[in-house]
């Protein structure tokens, strides 16, 4: 027999970055016995890697600003197909957030008077994020860290252990969840190290483990980012929603090959950073569209005003939200008028003195100096769209967090979640989505832990069928090596389900995924149990091709171009589509696809809006009724 490590813990929290960590910090100030596991080592998450900032309305650069201000950025950047309550409560808490996080220990940039800083970021009307120089999210995760540390200190002096009540498992794999009936009852998985495999029983676990770009050739996400907590949410029978919707960052480095993808943050374009094209064209003016043309500036010289005088003129077109920027890079290339390695330039060298670009980007600086020998502060850089964020996720009850389906006591937050977004994310709307709706899962996991009668138990030949399903790859001599299919699945989503998308090509992309599925169940991989990245490839390539085949579905499914979803055939957006969310379920293999209405606004947050711009967005039906309710 298998030896499996067992531990009871009351919260499972898989996945540390913000999101896991937050959720994890608020189980444990309830009194729960909790555990954070990471599948890479302990603050090695995406959200160190955050560079721009955390959005949140403080109104400390501009007192404009308000969380209803931040709400209608929000729902205009997802074009409104947000859940509007998780984009409501996300405006209200992100400060409160911010400044818990102060109390955590951590030291945000200042203003002139010793205020919390915040930096113009696209599509936030006000400056908004919250950062740290340009390395934000290595803060944030610190803090966050330091928190955990010094609950533990207590814990220590409390019980006699560190560990007591909170618990760091990391480069720990977590590869099914085990459900008693239609309650969770606890995870399995392997410690990446020694092989040997691990069960944590517990009746409530948090789904935090972020995104899923490695299934795209180009990417900004790193190696562990393969949809994992999709896919375990799905095979436990929860749903997932806006699948379709993938956010491609405009700004990857381009060159050279080996870094193409990692990412150059937009705060290059916040801080007077500027596009141009092969022919030295700012091209960016040519692609305002009608939806935003009042909020951005017609001239250049109007838009270089905006950086001092935000008041009397509007923004440059630069900072459009992402998806508007990545679909112009990707024209310009296409029009033969990209640069030699199949970007264009971001300058910032002729904007900001050499000194100024060292103090407010210094990881940019020093990223592009070491990877492209290129100095930032006298040439421009090279850039194009990149796979960064997925907009899609676990559909969740806004309030709690908890998965929507078949299954009770499972919760996610962060990334893996999806409808805060809608079809497009704001930057730095991620950060401070973590840190809101973090606390929120964690918060509500420890009360089902107490409001449950009795735990739930794991079935042992759910656990036998676990080693089985971890361990087949080992044992098969003949099939494929897990990293030739990952490749072909990068190639087919990077090829057919990319950035512009066309029918016949998600038709082809369907039949691809369903003859590598077929490879995928016959994965092999050389080598024993001991650390050995072949066999954990092999693992979660299942989970890469579930949650490819939700988006090519999703994305074949829906008819228009919205934010993150951009279809050759049908270029513009559809009201009555707007009213739609596409949800993935698991029956056996199949994935399902189903439609299912927002939500409805609530009236007075609908009143935030004129009725100009919700003509851009709804229905004929759905502006009656908000005339009749306003007359
Ligand atoms: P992550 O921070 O991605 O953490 C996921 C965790 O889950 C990791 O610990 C991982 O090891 C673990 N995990 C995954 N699978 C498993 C498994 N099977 N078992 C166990 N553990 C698992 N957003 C902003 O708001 N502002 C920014 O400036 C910004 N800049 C960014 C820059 C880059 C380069 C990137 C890649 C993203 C950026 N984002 C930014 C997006 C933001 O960083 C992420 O969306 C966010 O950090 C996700 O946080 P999370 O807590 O949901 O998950």
């Amino acid at each position: 027999t298998t030896r499996i490590e067992r531990h009871h813990y009351d919260v499972v929290v898989i996945g540390a970055g913000g999101a896991g960590l937050r959720a994890a910090i608020e189980a444990r100030l309830a009194g729960k016995k909790t555990a954070i596991i990471s599948k890479s080592l302990f603050g090695k998450a995406h959200t160190v890697m955050a560079e721009g900032g955390a959005a949140a309305a403080m109104g400390n650069v501009n007192s404009r600003d308000s969380w209803q201000v931040h709400f209608r950025d929000t729902m205009r950047g997802g074009k409104f197909l947000n859940n509007f309550r998780m984009a409501e409560l996300h405006a209200k808490e992100s400060p409160q957030r911010i400044w818990e996080l102060e109390t955590y220990g951590a030291l945000f940039d200042r203003t002139k008077d010793g205020k919390i800083s915040q930096r113009n970021f696209g599509g936030h009307e006000y400056p908004r994020l919250a950062h740290v120089g340009d390395r934000t999210g290595l803060e944030l995760i610190r803090t966050l860290q330091q928190k955990i540390v010094s609950l533990q200190q207590e814990d220590k002096r409390e019980h006699g252990s560190y560990d007591a009540r909170i618990k760091v498992f990391s480069e720990t794999t977590i590869t099914e969840l085990l459900l008693d009936g239609d309650r969770v009852a606890g995870a399995f998985g392997y410690y990446r190290e020694s092989g040997e495999f691990v069960l944590f029983e517990a009746p409530a676990v948090v789904l935090a483990t972020g995104g899923v770009g490695r299934s795209y050739k180009v990417t900004s996400n790193s190696w562990e980012y393969t949809g994992d907590g999709h896919a375990l949410a799905l095979r436990a029978g929860a749903t997932l929603i806006n699948m379709e919707f993938l956010q491609f960052h405009p700004t990857g480095m381009v060159w050279p090959v080996s870094v193409k993808g990692i990412l150059v943050t937009e705060s290059v374009r916040g801080d007077g950073g500027i596009l141009k094209n092969s022919e030295g064209k700012r091209f960016m003016f040519d692609y305002v569209p009608d939806v935003f043309r009042k909020q951005y500036a017609e001239t250049p010289e109007e838009a270089d005003r905006w950086y001092t005088d935000p008041d009397n003129n509007r923004r440059p077109p630069e900072l459009l939200p992402r998806d508007e920027v990545a679909r112009a890079i990707n024209s310009e290339v296409k029009a033969g008028r990209g640069t030699p390695a199949g970007g264009v330039y971001l300058d910032i060298a002729s904007r900001l003195p050499a000194e100024e670009i060292r103090r407010r980007l210094p990881s940019m600086h020093h990223q592009f100096k070491g990877l492209a020998d290129v100095d930032i502060t006298k040439e421009p850089m090279e850039v194009g769209p990149t796979c960064h964020y997925v907009m899609g996720g676990i559909e969740v009850e806004p309030d709690s967090g908890a998965a929507h389906g078949s299954v009770r006591g499972l919760f996610a937050a962060g990334e893996v979640s999806g409808g805060m977004h809608g079809s497009n994310r704001l930057g730095g709307n991620s950060l401070s989505d973590l840190l809101v709706f973090g606390k929120r899962a964690g918060g509500h996991a420890a009360t089902y832990v107490d409001q449950l009668a009795a735990r739930p138990k794991v079935e042992v030949a759910a656990v036998e069928t676990a080693v089985e399903t971890a361990l087949a790859p080992l044992q098969r001599d003949t099939g494929e090596n897990p990293y030739t299919l990952q490749q072909d699945l990068q190639a087919v989503m990077g090829d057919l389900v990319g950035i512009i998308r066309r029918e016949a090509e998600l038709e082809e992309s369907l039949v691809r995924l369903a003859e590598l599925r077929e490879r995928v169940a016959k994965v092999s991989a050389t080598g024993g149990r001991r650390y050995n990245p072949g066999w954990h490839l092999a693992l979660d390539l299942r989970n890469m091709l579930v949650v490819s085949e939700c988006t090519a579905k999703a994305a074949l499914e829906r008819r228009e171009s919205r934010g993150g979803h951009t279809r050759e055939d049908f270029p513009t957006m559809d009201p009555q589509w707007r009213r739609v969310n596409l949800v993935c379920s698991l029956e056996g293999d199949t994935v399902r696809l189903n439609r299912k209405p927002l939500p409805k606004m609530r009236t007075e947050l609908v009143g935030l809006f004129d009725r100009a711009e919700l003509a851009k967005y709804l229905t004929d039906e759905e502006l009656a009724e908000f005339d009749a309710l306003s007359a």
